[in-house]
């Protein structure tokens, strides 16, 4: 349906199971939308920032390093996993008992409270301060998604680490607090709800079509580009403007038992796909999440439990109707932004 006939629709996703209401009166063309909080930092200037421990040569500034690329210290790294110095869970506390291995996975209901165990590392993603993570070559971005998930499988090896979230927040409306490039995963004792509801969802979809949600997204219309390995998609229930999602092709179930190969392609995928809404959106804040699955999960959840990249353009605050109801008021249809944003060209 072309932009201009587009009328007021509500739609439910298969996947987190929210309600979203398109609704195009609610802003001009989608093509004119563009953050008014560009986060594009001054021009290149190639030096380390004076206050900035994310840079090289101010490794000592930072809290403790778990690993580096490459591993061999008398070359200079690419990639540092450091702890954060302000750790949001602690790794130093007494992490909760383990669970028997018969028992319930059900918890008492109500109010509970226990020691905040758990990891918050960072991913410095570059040296140097001006560097993006879209500026690196498909195969820095690779070497990222790698050092992620073997991070991630490192923390998978902790007993009382139920899931691992890996996220990246650019520019300050989209919570970032440090210019250098950097993404973050907070290694959770508990399975957290959107998690719980996520599988929950998905579980629904495949009782009822036997189909899981994500390796059945419903048209080309919503697609933006295609790789041997992954689609990138604005989903059918898109939240936000220009939401994209990256999706393997083929039913995975963990992020972190991705190879080389893959990575590759995923790197080149995101870095494309980040190129384009820095084009198309004026470099808006952004964040982007890794929904993987739980770890431990029974063999029975796995044929529904599919994971994916979720990137959000921060474009707009969330008001008191979205705080309220959980809905969001989304005024780009999916169709007419995977448009858009299949038909920008970039340079690779
Ligand atoms: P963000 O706030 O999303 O930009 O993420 C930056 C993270 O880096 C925050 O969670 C900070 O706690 C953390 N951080 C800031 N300075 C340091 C440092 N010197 N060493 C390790 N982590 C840091
Ligand atoms: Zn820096
Ligand atoms: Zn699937």
């Amino acid at each position: 349906m072309a932009e201009a006939s587009r009328t007021t629709e509500a739609r439910r996703d298969a996947v987190f199971g929210r309600w979203v209401v398109f609704s195009p009166a609610r802003s001009r063309r989608p093509t004119d939308l563009k953050s008014h909080n560009p986060t594009n930092p001054s021009p290149a200037a190639g030096e380390p920032r004076p206050s900035c421990p994310f840079c090289a040569g101010r490794e000592s500034e930072c809290a403790p390093q778990i690993f580096r690329v490459p591993p061999d210290g008398s070359l200079p790294w690419r990639i540092r996993v450091i702890e954060n110095l302000y750790p949001a869970l602690r790794r130093d506390l007494e992490p909760p008992p383990a669970a028997a291995p018969d028992a319930e996975e059900e918890e008492e209901p109500g109010e509970r409270a226990v020691p905040g165990f758990g990891f918050h590392d960072v991913v410095i993603e570059t040296p140097s301060h001006d560097v993006r993570l879209w500026d690196l070559p498909a195969e820095g971005v690779r070497d990222v998604l790698l050092a992620y998930a073997a991070r991630v499988r490192q923390l998978a090896e902790h007993p009382a680490v139920k899931y691992v979230q890996v996220f990246k927040n650019h520019g300050a409306s989209a919570g970032a607090s440090m210019a250098h490039s950097h993404s973050q995963m907070l290694g959770t004792p508990f399975v957290p709800p959107s998690v719980t509801s996520r599988l929950n969802c998905m579980k629904e979809v495949f009782d009822r079509s036997g189909n899981c949600s994500l390796c059945d997204f419903r048209s080309k219309d919503i697609l933006i580009s295609e790789t041997p390995n992954f689609s990138a998609i604005v989903p059918f229930a898109a939240s936000y403007p220009f939401e994209i999602w990256i999706i393997p092709r083929q039913h995975l179930s963990y992020f972190h038992e991705i190879d080389q190969h893959k990575a590759l392609d995923l790197g080149s995928l995101l870095k494309t796909m980040l190129q384009k809404l820095s084009k198309q959106l004026n470099d808006p804040p952004f964040n982007f999440m890794i929904h993987s699955a739980p770890f431990g999960l029974s063999s029975s959840c796995l044929p529904y439990a599919h994971w994916f990249l979720q990137i959000v353009p921060q474009l707009s605050v969330i008001g008191g109707f979205e705080l309220g109801s959980g809905c969001y008021i989304n005024p780009v249809f999916p169709e007419d932004a995977a448009k858009i944003l299949r038909e920008l060209s970039c340079s690779t």
